[in-house]
């Protein structure tokens, strides 16, 4: 299959009341086990190959592969690159076939991003790719948890109505709370701010960092306009916890037998995140 999941994927989902999930994806095991969710639960998702793992696989390669994953899955999967705080590596996967972006310019002054914004929507545009922008910071790691791990920059709601007009941009990241990685303490999210972002900006929302807050916290924050959510922790975990949870390594030496639990638990962890994503009443019948 080659229907790749595109802008129209993001734009139904905002309508329907429902959130893409967005798989950040280290290496071939993951990229196959979250094609594999989205062919099982039938629901489109993106496959995000970029910024950490990148820095973890090589830039080339992890990009052809997810690429080359998406376009045979069952489904369709979009390829979205995470995080880019640099055009020459937005321009580059663009070229490669990247369906969307993320320009990630949140630590320059808000003119700034705002201007560099408007580049990366013209050229992603030109490429019939979309593009996702961030204004407030997002504290944690992509690849490890910190225990001690507080939101210190927060999505202002009137500053964010005067970025997405001023940019073109096809969708916000909001910061509400929300932190990159699992922290020990529990993430309180700012509903109220949220709502108030949702009142003044159109254009479906974005939650990072989305890996251990509970199912009805993430409810909650897509019946108020969160239409792309972002999970790379928990599937790490999933895949760490099948790996080095087995009593006894497997006979002979064959890779398979030792990487197919950790596909399939990631496999796993992907799909009840595609689940939690739908609407309460939808996910209460495929549950059944
Ligand atoms: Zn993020």
């Amino acid at each position: 299959m080659t229907c790749l999941a595109g802008v129209e994927a993001l734009r139904a989902a905002q309508r329907e009341g429902w959130a893409l999930a967005a798989f950040s994806v280290y290496n071939l095991e993951q990229a196959h086990a979250v094609c594999e969710a989205a062919a099982a639960e039938d629901a489109p998702i993106l496959l995000q190959a970029g910024s950490s793992s990148f820095r973890y696989a090589g830039r080339e390669p992890l990009a052809a592969l997810a690429l080359a994953v998406a376009e045979t899955a069952e489904a369709a999967v979009g390829v979205h690159l995470d995080h880019a705080t640099e055009l020459d590596e937005i321009r580059w996967c663009l070229a490669q076939g990247y369906g969307s972006v993320m320009y990630d310019g949140s630590a320059l002054p808000l003119e700034q991003n705002v201007e560099r914004t408007r580049e990366v929507v013209e050229l992603a545009h030109a490429s019939g790719a979309w593009v996702e922008a961030e204004l407030a910071g997002f504290a944690g790691d992509e690849d490890a948890s910190a225990d001690d791990v507080t939101a210190t920059e927060l999505t202002d709601p009137s500053v964010a109505e005067r970025f997405v007009a001023a940019t073109g941009v096809d969708a916000l990241a909001v910061a509400i709370g929300n932190v990159h990685g699992i922290p020990s303490r529990p993430v309180v999210l700012d509903f109220e701010r949220l709502a108030a972002i949702r009142a003044r900006v159109d254009v479906p929302l974005v939650l990072h960092g989305a890996s251990g807050l509970p199912d009805a916290d993430v409810q909650r924050t897509i019946g108020l306009g969160v239409a792309k959510i972002n999970v790379n922790t928990e599937l790490r975990r999933a895949f760490r916890d099948a790996l080095l949870g087995r009593a006894e390594p497997p006979a002979g030496d064959d890779l398979g037998s030792l990487l197919d639990p950790a596909r399939a638990a990631v496999r796993e962890a992907a799909r009840a995140k595609i689940r939690a994503f739908r609407p309460t009443s939808v996910a209460a019948e495929a549950a059944r």
